[in-house]
Parts: C-alpha cells; structure tokens; sequence
C-alpha cells in the first residue's frame, strides 16, 4: 500500500535503519537510504534491495551531525513522504567525565539531526498532501539509566520534538510518531553476546535473560523486523488519527 511513496530513513546501511528500510520495501514504498559513510557496499546494499523488493533505492551519503548536510540530504531526494530519523550514537560516561565532543556529537546525531531533516521534509509533505514522521527514540526517550546523560537527553528531546511536530502539522494529512524500542537485537548487539558470555561464564539464553535483558521482562531482544512492522503501521491507514504519540516495543521495559 506505500507504492508511489518515498521513504528516506537516516541511518539505514545496518541495524534498526536496514530493517526499517527492509519492511518498508516490502510494502511497496521508494527508499533513500543513508549513512555517512560513501563505500561501495553501500551503494551495492542499496541495488540488493531495489532487486530483493522490486522498488527504486538510492544511497545517500550525508552526515546526520550536520545540520546543511541533513537538509542536503532530503533536498537530494527531491520526494520525501514518508521520513524516519533513526541514525544515533551511543557513548557512556558518568556526567562529570563525558567527553564534551561525545556529548555534542550525540545531541547533534540523535536530536538535532531530525530537526532539520524534518523543517526540509515538511515543505515536500504539505505540497504533497500527506506525510508521516517517524522517529526513533529508545526506552530512554520515556526513562533514565546512569551514565548515559547525553543519549538520555537526546531521547527525551525526540519525543518533545515529536509532539511538537504532531501538533504543527495536526490539521495536514501528516502525523509525527516515535517509536520507543527498548533492547534490540541487531548485529552490533549480536557481536556483545559471545564476550559477555566469557565475562559472565554463562550460556549464551543465560547471558542474554540475566545480564542482558535484566530490564526488559519479556526476557527476550525486540526485532529489527518489529520495529520495522510498527514503522509501516504508523504509515498505515489505521494509524491515520495517531500523531504525536510514543509507541513501545521493548517488552514491557517502561511498565515496571
Ligand atoms: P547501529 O549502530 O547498528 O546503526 C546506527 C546507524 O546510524 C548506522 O547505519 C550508522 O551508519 C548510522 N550513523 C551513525 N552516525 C551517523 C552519522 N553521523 N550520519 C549518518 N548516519 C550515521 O545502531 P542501531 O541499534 O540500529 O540504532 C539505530 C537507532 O535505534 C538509534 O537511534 C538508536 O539510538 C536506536 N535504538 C537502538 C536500540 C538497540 O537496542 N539497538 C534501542 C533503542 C533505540
């Protein structure tokens, strides 16, 4: 049903980003996907993708801690109805030891990035007549963990961000949603499980239920696949009234 749209997704050459960009092929939509990175893997993912779904995929290069490089990257797309922020850092540090360059870095990654994505995306939407924003927070968009201030921030902001996206837009045919995964396994993750298995001299269902997974009472990891299948939900005609809202896939982690 997203055939004739076009999907730019920050952020998609791996993880979360690929997934997203996967399920929203797989229901018809354009891609651009995008890092910051300019090899040729990743030109030749965009072409495995255009052949796997049958769709048009082009790869973007621009780096999501610029702001001009963030609007380059929707004027360059030239379409934009269907726009997902997703590409984010992480670093961890106790508040009095973190790297100011860390802390700008994940601010400018995480937060600022969909901003001016969105102020250039916007536009295209309204001349177009519909539109759907969806960003992707974390669990730590609605909770906090020590260490983790800036990428806390940053989530938080999302979500404010979103709201206020959502009520801009409320009277258009666009709505402005994120998505709130708590912990998921992409291959970043899967490449933790063998050392923490050493660390903690457990089995690998042990290391993920007890270590990993403490906070998350599901006991099991959240799906690229899932967070794609909630993106293309928010993009469904279901979800046409739902705007300015959070939507948790992480296994009741915010429920405790
Ligand atoms: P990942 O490291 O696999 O993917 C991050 C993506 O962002 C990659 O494609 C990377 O190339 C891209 N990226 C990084 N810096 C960039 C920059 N400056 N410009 C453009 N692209 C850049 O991580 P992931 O786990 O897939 O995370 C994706 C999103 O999901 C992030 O916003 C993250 O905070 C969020 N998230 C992840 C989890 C999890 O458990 N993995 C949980 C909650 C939220």
């Amino acid at each position: 049903f997203l055939q004739g749209k076009v999907a730019v997704v920050t952020g998609s050459n791996s993880g979360i980003g690929l997934g997203i960009a996967e399920e929203l092929a797989r229901a018809g939509a354009d891609l651009v996907i995008n890092s910051f990175t300019d090899r040729d893997e990743d030109h030749a993912l965009a072409e495995k993708l255009a052949k796997e779904h049958g769709v048009k995929v082009r790869y973007i290069q621009a780096d999501m801690s610029k702001g001009e490089e963030c609007r380059a990257l929707i004027e360059k797309a030239g379409q934009c109805d269907i726009l997902v922020n997703n590409a984010g850092i992480q670093h961890v540090a106790p508040i009095d030891e973190f790297p100011v360059d860390k802390w700008n870095a994940i601010i400018a990654i995480n937060l600022s990035s969909a901003f001016h994505t969105t102020a250039a995306a916007l536009p295209m939407m309204r001349k177009a007549g519909w539109g759907r924003i969806v960003n992707i927070a974390s669990a730590h968009g609605l909770t906090a963990s020590p260490f983790k201030s800036a990428y806390v921030a940053a989530k938080h902001g999302v979500v404010g961000f979103t709201k206020v996206t959502a009520l801009e837009t409320a009277e258009e045919k666009i709505t402005a949603n994120a998505i709130c995964p708590g912990y998921v396994l992409t291959p970043l993750v899967e490449a933790q499980i063998p050392d923490q298995m050493k660390t903690h001299n457990m089995g690998r269902d042990e290391v993920i239920k007890k270590v990993m997974l403490d906070r998350q009472p599901s006991r099991e990891f959240a799906t690229v696949e899932q967070i794609g299948g909630t993106t293309v939900f928010l993009c469904s005609p279901a979800a046409d009234q739902i705007t300015g809202t959070t939507i948790s896939v992480d296994g009741g982690w915010t429920a405790l």
